[in-house]
Order: structure tokens, then C-alpha cells, then sequence
């Protein structure tokens, strides 16, 4: 009979909190960086754009010609993107132009194509007027010289890398990107294409599923295979995984059975620090962490619900602390109880796959994913978000929800 206290949410997260500290910086090419955390204030040391550049296709010209219209304008010359020098643009006059072609000498603006017609005799006439500054894209009006671009602990998105590349910022100081390995543990799992199952085997899904939670979460998954359910081989995996890695995920054996090695093992390789909580949620009750020297290693529970939902409440904001991440969270809105979603009071928080989508009104609307069971992992697999049911009676149609984003609806 297990007689432990439940601990809530909260105080197991907190608990957990020391574990997990950001990797060291390292320099790292941009190519590299995607999801990365900068450890330093980035500062253009050019501006962008680096010159005046036309925003459209069309004509350069002075705006002060077409205060009267039509304006006709004897054209200058062609300037293309890329273009050096152009003829400078005088009373009277035009240079056709495209997008992103520096300004030439004495224009101040640009007339669209559409709002010009070329004439037979080489001349453009312009058909409605134009501001100063119209259609011109100045130098510095993305970023100026000597600006901080980005603060330090900003966490590096394609835009990101897109606007480094356009100040010819070619590597980025960054935290260290932790390589996160990943075991499943249990006598019965089998993986791959062992067919028939033998009797009692049943596949390992934890695994696939948890390296790609790694992967998703910007750090670089190790599979580190099965493991079986004994202590040698336990003591053995772990050792390695908590030396070759900087971070440590194990399925499985962290329960009261006489087979969950998995706590056992922690406790000894951590020295004897090694936490072990019932959490007052479900799923994901049983929850072991420690250190194995400096690695963080945290044994989810076997369930494969239970496994994947642990990862996002305990595993994820700890493997995006390491990332140096400053909102290693994932995000919390309000929902909808698009029907009564009834739970029975058992001092647990539950944690329930939903399907959020868009309704009638601005709210999104939350509704069960499927069996909720922690063994039915095709509804987890069809959620996009869990919604968050305190102790009680559960939620009626309806009423708001918390619920916390997995993926995009
Ligand atoms: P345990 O924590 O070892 O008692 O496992 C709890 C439940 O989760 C058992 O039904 C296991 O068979 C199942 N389980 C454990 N590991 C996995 C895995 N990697 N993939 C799928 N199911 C698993
Ligand atoms: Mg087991």
C-alpha cells in the first residue's frame, strides 16, 4: 500500500528547480544557433539597410515635380538592384528603378510603375503625385549602427538569424546546447519489427517519443536504447548516459513494484540525493530525480501518458533552463469547456488531452482528445493541449479552463 504524502505540483516543481542550471557560452555559426540562447547584448556594427534603396519598382524622382499633373520626366538611366553608380536625378527628371537600387544623387522619392506610363518619346509621365520620401527605404530604418539588436538571453528564432545575417554577424555567443539521453527500462519492451510480439512484450514508445520531446525542446537527443530490469545493467546505462550526456531521461521503474530498479539505481549513483516524489497530479504521479556527478537525470514514469506529460511538467522546463532559456515554460491561456469534462475529487490535479480549436467567439474552445487513460497514448497523440482540472468535480460546458499549449490547432 503506498502511504506516501502526495506532493502538489508546485512544490514538486519547485523542488526540482536546482537541479538544472544553463550550459556554459560557447561561439557558435549562425547555422548552428537555431532555438539557441545568446549569452551577450548582440550590437550592429553597420546599419540596415546599409544605404537609401528604392522600396518599389519605378521611377526616382524629386517630389516637388509632381505637384502638378501629369508630371513629364525625361529619363536618366536604369538602375537595378545592385547597381553602383546611377546618373544623378535633376529638375525635370527621372531614373527608372527597382526595388532595392540605391537612390541616386538629387531623388527623394520613388513613383511606382503603376502610377506611371512611359511615353513614345522616351519620356515617363507620372500620373499622381508622390511625398518626399515616398517609396524610400533610408539607411539605418531596420537597425542603426551601434544598436543593441538583441539582449542577452534572447532566444534565437529564424527571424533572429535572418537579421544577424543582415549585419554580417557570421557567429553568435550562445549557451551550450545539451545532449539529452534518452532510456526506456523494462524486461517486456521490445523495439522495432519484432514480429509476432512475444508473449507478455510489448513495444517501447516512450523512447521514440521522448527523444523527439528532446529534439523539439532545442536540445540534441542521444538514444541510449533499452534497458532491462536489472541493476547491473541499470547501474551500467546510467553511469554512461550521465557521463556522455548533459542531461538524463529514463522510462519506467520509478514506482513502488518490485521490479523498478530505475529509483533504486538513482538513489546509488546520486551518493544518496536522489528525490523521489509522488506528485498530486495524473497523469504522472511518481517522479525520481538527482544528479549523477553534474548530470541531471530525471526517471519518468513508465506509462506512456504518464511519461509524455511528466516530460512537460518536470523534464521540458528543466531541459530549457539548461538551454538558458529565461521562459522555459510552456505557455498557459484560458479556454472553454466545449462539454462537461466531469472528473471524480482525489486530491490530484488532472491533467487532461484536450483539442483546443477556434469557436464562434474569440475563445478557444477545449475538447476531450479521447481515452484518458495513462496507457492511451493515441489521444495524447491527438491532443494539442491539456487542460488543467483542479481537485473537485471537474469543469462543466462552458466554463473557462486553464490549459497549457502543446502544439499549434
Ligand atoms: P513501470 O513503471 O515499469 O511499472 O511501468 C508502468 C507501465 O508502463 C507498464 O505497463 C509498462 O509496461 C509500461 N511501460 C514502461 N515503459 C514503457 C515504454 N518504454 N513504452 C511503452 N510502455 C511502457
Ligand atoms: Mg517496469
Amino acid at each position: 500500500m503506498d502511504s506516501r504524502p502526495l506532493i502538489s505540483l508546485a512544490d514538486a516543481k519547485d523542488a526540482l528547480r536546482g537541479l538544472f542550471s544553463p550550459l556554459p557560452a560557447v561561439e557558435r555559426a549562425l547555422g548552428e544557433c537555431s532555438g539557441l540562447v545568446t549569452t551577450e547584448a548582440v550590437v550592429a556594427s553597420e546599419p540596415v539597410p546599409p544605404f537609401a534603396n528604392s522600396a518599389m519598382d519605378g521611377y526616382a524622382l524629386r517630389a516637388a515635380e509632381t505637384a502638378a499633373l501629369p508630371a513629364r520626366l525625361a529619363v536618366v538611366g536604369t538602375l537595378p538592384a545592385g547597381s553602383t553608380s546611377g546618373p544623378a536625378v535633376g529638375a525635370g527628371q527621372a531614373a527608372r528603378i527597382m526595388t532595392g537600387a540605391p537612390m541616386p544623387p538629387g531623388a527623394d522619392s520613388v513613383a511606382m510603375l503603376e502610377v506611371t506610363r512611359d511615353l513614345e518619346d522616351g519620356r515617363v509621365e507620372v500620373l499622381t503625385s508622390v511625398r518626399p520620401g515616398e517609396n524610400v527605404r533610408m539607411a539605418g530604418e531596420d537597425v542603426g549602427a551601434g544598436d543593441t539588436v538583441f539582449e542577452a538571453g534572447t532566444e534565437l528564432s529564424p527571424a533572429h538569424l535572418g537579421v544577424l545575417a543582415s549585419l554580417g554577424i557570421e557567429t553568435v555567443r550562445v549557451h551550450r546546447r545539451p545532449k539529452v539521453g534518452v532510456l526506456s527500462s523494462g524486461d517486456e519492451l521490445v523495439a522495432g519489427r519484432s514480429h509476432p510480439l512475444r508473449p507478455g512484450a510489448i513495444r517501447d514508445a516512450n523512447r521514440p517519443a521522448l527523444l523527439a520531446l528532446v529534439e523539439e525542446a532545442g536540445c540534441e537527443p542521444v538514444d541510449l536504447g533499452i534497458v532491462p530490469d536489472d541493476e547491473a545493467s541499470l547501474r551500467r546505462a546510467m553511469s554512461e548516459g550521465a557521463e556522455l550526456c548533459d542531461a538524463l531521461l529514463t522510462s519506467a521503474g520509478v514506482s513502488l513494484g518490485d521490479f523498478d530498479h530505475v529509483r533504486r539505481v538513482l538513489l546509488e549513483l546520486s551518493g544518496g540525493t536522489m528525490t523521489w516524489l509522488e506528485v498530486a497530479v495524473k497523469p504522472a504521479k511518481p517522479l525520481a530525480f538527482g544528479a549523477v556527478g553534474s548530470t541531471p537525470v530525471v526517471g519518468l514514469p513508465g506509462n506512456p501518458v504518464a511519461a509524455l506529460v511528466s516530460f512537460e511538467l518536470f523534464a521540458r522546463p528543466g531541459l530549457r533552463t539548461m538551454l538558458g532559456s529565461r521562459h522555459p515554460e510552456r505557455s498557459r491561456v484560458t479556454a472553454i469547456a466545449g462539454h462537461d469534462l466531469p472528473r471524480r475529487p482525489d486530491g490530484k490535479l488532472h491533467l487532461v488531452r484536450v483539442v483546443l480549436s477556434p469557436g464562434d467567439s474569440a475563445a478557444l474552445v477545449a475538447r476531450s482528445s479521447g481515452g484518458q487513460g495513462s496507457h492511451q497514448l493515441a489521444a495524447m497523440a491527438r491532443a494539442n493541449a491539456l487542460a488543467l482540472l483542479p481537485d473537485g468535480p471537474g469543469a462543466s460546458a462552458g466554463e473557462d479552463l486553464e490549459v497549457m499549449l502543446l502544439r499549434p490547432w
